[in-house]
């Protein structure tokens, strides 16, 4: 700006520079000689004549340069106003985007801060979820979406004599690859080296260390996660049964030898071989007889109940003829049907069917039960059917009647060990709710099934199926 206000020699008019510079040496030499006098004063004149137009000429350039210096000035204070509006413009553009960046840089430690927030917390959940599955008293394999094995803990070593170095050997491993650790191969050969198979077995290693295992998958908000491997200790519980199975079965035992020599004296008196007896007392003796009689069935399925829990029911494996077993005990029944005015029919097989390797006693406790049923739930005037036939490449056995049916809220407990449903209870039939826990047992040791279809006050029909001799069973 500076350069700007000076007065070049080149803004001074042309004709007017010799007289500036005379004008001043003049002004510069100041003192005047004694003997020049005369001349000097014309000159003084002609000298004071040009200096006064040098003068007016200078003003006039003065006025000029004033004239531009101010124009000049506005110019330049325009252009110090353009900028200064210019500079604020950009300031506040700088101060809106400072404040901006400042937001943002807020909005960003908030995230940060969240995010940290959400770190620890998922980090303490971790660490919770890791101290659960260490110290819990369950053994626990957790396995990965690829059923790769992601954690075991310590429990789950202790359980099958692992330590925690064999432990750590398997983790990423299949359980099928898990050999080279021994001590978990009545595990591995329990799960059959997959993890879909089972949903809950027992794993008995000895009488000390009996375990319940489970497989539970994990499954996330769309697919399976992973997979749990929990193994129970039930060892206590199965000593505790074992000691309850033991106590009932000795019990039995020593129950049998007095209420079957109460039957026999009883029978005897009844025969009228220890001397004539009243009317009255016949009734009474029977009535007793029949108490009794009732006394020995259930000690018998106590003690088959026993024998099943024991896992020693089983004897006497013969091939046999179904057909057969089935008819003669038909006739056994035949009259308990006319006294309680029930239709009694057997329908046999349209083909020859295949014969069946079992053990004929307890096949018989099991169709026994079934044509017993049949007859305790059907009210007088009712038919029970029974039937044999062939299906798939076994022998297929079916008791139908139109008795009181089962209510379908109680199918699901009917095989279970003491169940009576309500509507037997309420018509007061004589039970004890075992049989059919037998039946079933019998028929599943002889790798048979069974099964049944009921209304409630139409009537039921209870089916079972018996592997031939031919065909693959565990009895083979
Ligand atoms: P129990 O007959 O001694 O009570 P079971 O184990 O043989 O014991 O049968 C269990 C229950 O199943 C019976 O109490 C009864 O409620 C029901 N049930 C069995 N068979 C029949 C049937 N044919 N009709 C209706 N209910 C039946």
């Amino acid at each position: 700006m500076n350069q700007n206000l000076k007065i070049k020699i080149s803004d001074v008019p042309r004709p007017l520079r010799p007289a500036v510079a005379a004008k001043d040496e003049v002004a510069i030499s100041g003192i005047q000689k004694q003997g020049d006098i005369p001349r000097k004063n014309e000159r003084k004149n002609d000298e004071f004549c040009e200096l006064d137009e040098v003068r007016g000429q200078l003003e006039e350039t003065r006025s000029v340069m004033e004239i531009r210096i101010n124009a000049k000035t506005k110019e330049l204070r325009d252009q110090a106003e353009d900028l200064e509006k210019q500079i604020k413009e950009r300031t506040g553009e700088l101060q809106k985007k400072i404040e901006e960046s400042e937001n943002s840089r807020m909005a960003l430690m908030n995230m940060l801060e969240d995010m940290e927030d959400l770190r620890r917390r998922a980090e303490e959940e971790k660490e919770k979820t890791l101290a659960i599955i260490t110290n819990f008293t369950d053994g626990l394999m957790l396995f990965d979406s690829v059923d790769r094995l992601a954690l075991v803990n310590s429990q789950m070593g202790l359980f099958f004599g692992v330590g925690k170095e064999d432990a750590k050997r398997i983790i990423g491993k299949k359980i099928a690859d898990f050999g080279e650790v021994v001590g978990f191969k009545p595990l591995v050969d329990l799960l059959g080296g997959d993890l879909t198979k089972i949903a809950r077995k027992e794993l008995f290693i000895s009488e000390k260390a009996v375990f319940e295992v489970s497989l539970l998958e994990i499954s996330g908000q769309r697919n399976k996660v992973g997979v749990l491997l929990i193994v129970h200790d039930i060892s206590r519980e199965k000593m505790v049964e074992r000691m309850k199975t033991e106590f009932v079965s000795i019990a039995a035992h020593q129950l049998r030898t007095p209420i079957s020599a109460i039957k026999w004296t009883l029978r005897m008196i009844l025969d009228g071989d220890l001397g004539p007896i009243t009317e009255e007392q016949r009734e009474f003796l029977e009535k007793t007889y029949k108490s009794n009689e009732r006394m020995i069935n259930l000690i018998n399925d106590l003690l088959n109940v026993t024998r099943i829990e024991e896992g020693r029911h089983l004897y006497n494996i013969v091939a046999a003829d179904m057909t057969v077993l089935v008819q003669s005990l038909i006739v056994n029944y035949a009259d308990i049907a006319k006294q309680k005015n029930l239709a009694l029919d057997y329908e046999g097989p349209v083909e020859i069917i295949p014969q069946v390797k079992i053990d004929v006693e307890k096949m018989k406790l099991v169709v026994s039960n079934l044509i017993e049923n049949a007859l305790k739930y059907t009210p007088a005037g009712g038919k029970i059917s029974v039937s044999i036939g062939q299906k798939d490449d076994g022998v297929l056995v079916t008791v139908r009647d139109t008795g009181m049916g089962i209510s379908a809220e109680q199918t699901d407990r009917i095989f279970t060990k003491y169940f009576r449903a309500s509507n037997a209870v309420r018509m007061e039939t004589e039970g004890t709710g075992l049989g059919l826990f037998i039946a079933k047992n019998i028929v599943e040791t002889h790798g048979g099934k069974i099964w049944f279809d009921s209304r409630e006050g139409k009537g039921t029909v209870f089916c079972f199926t018996i592997p031939s001799a031919e065909a693959d069973s565990i009895l083979q």
